[in-house]
């Protein structure tokens, strides 16, 4: 069974963060050390702890957090100049949290997709 990280816990809302939507499926909450004006996560509230994990059961919760990324960037006001979504796999992809996660980073250029 995997191992609950934080993400958990913001979801049942029994530690703080600063959660801009959430439904039955999803939850969106500003990332705590942003890299950009505007940086929010979104996740599946179901544990799923990386890409690799990813089976066709998790094909709704997955597809929302995209249509969810849409709908906050829009919120935001980036939508028309645009904006980039991440999603990191383990240690080469720089993965920290163990629970599947979508960054949706905006609000300046954001230059190359690679620092190196
Ligand atoms: P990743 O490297 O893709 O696993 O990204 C994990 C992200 O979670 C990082 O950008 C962290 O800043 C962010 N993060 C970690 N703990 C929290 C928290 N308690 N609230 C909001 N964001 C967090």
């Amino acid at each position: 069974m995997a191992k609950e990280t934080i993400f958990s816990k913001i979801i049942r809302r029994e530690i703080l963060a600063d959660i801009i939507f959430q439904d039955e499926l999803v939850t969106a909450f500003r990332d705590i050390s942003p890299q950009a004006p505007t940086h929010i996560l979104i996740v599946p509230n179901i544990l799923i702890p990386t890409a690799n994990d990813v089976v066709a059961a998790h094909e709704a919760a997955l597809g929302r957090i995209i249509t969810v990324a849409a709908k906050i960037a829009k919120d935001q006001g980036i939508a028309e100049d645009g904006y980039r979504l991440i999603m990191n796999c383990n240690k080469h992809g720089g993965q920290e949290v163990y629970h599947i996660h979508l960054h949706l980073l905006g609000g300046r250029p954001l230059g190359p997709m690679l620092a190196s």
